[in-house]
């Protein structure tokens, strides 16, 4: 079951993000890979982009760039207020930011809690903002932030 988490919003990767990294890569069928337009996995035979992506919320020396897929024609579009579950299916990094765009702190949260952890998190004032990252590669997925 997706949780809604009202009063939060989720952060997808717009569509355009490709068009600012001239080093993107055209992938004609790469299944299996969480793609940040959509917030799920990719399946067999959807193009996508591999690109370089700077993720909202980090600013100054927090700002950093990774690797993130997208769809090359993107015609889902997720619930702006309920978290994807199926890029929740394993244990995630929850980085919180505050509004200056610095790390305020990080965790490993596993399925089934992260609702209640973004609560949590959010309960604090000083928490502008989250990033939600794969734990064994640390890429970027999406941006939690409120309402
Ligand atoms: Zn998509």
């Amino acid at each position: 079951m997706t949780a809604i988490v009202d009063p939060m919003r989720i952060h997808t990767v717009p569509s355009s993000a490709p068009f600012a990294d001239p080093g993107r890569e055209y992938r004609e069928s790469e299944p299996g890979v969480p793609v940040r337009c959509c917030l799920r996995k990719s399946l067999p035979g959807e193009p996508v982009w591999l690109l370089r992506y700077s993720p909202p919320f980090g600013k100054g020396p927090y700002a950093e760039v990774g690797p993130i897929f997208l769809h090359v024609e993107c015609s889902d579009s997720p619930a702006p207020d309920r978290l994807p579950e199926e890029l929740l299916a394993g244990s995630r990094i929850l980085r919180s930011y505050n509004a200056a765009g610095q790390i305020h702190d990080g965790e490993v949260v596993e399925p089934g809690s992260f609702d209640r952890v973004v609560e949590r998190l959010f309960d604090d004032p000083e928490v502008d903002a989250v990033q939600v990252r794969s734990v064994s590669h640390g890429c970027f997925l999406f941006a939690v932030t409120r309402a």
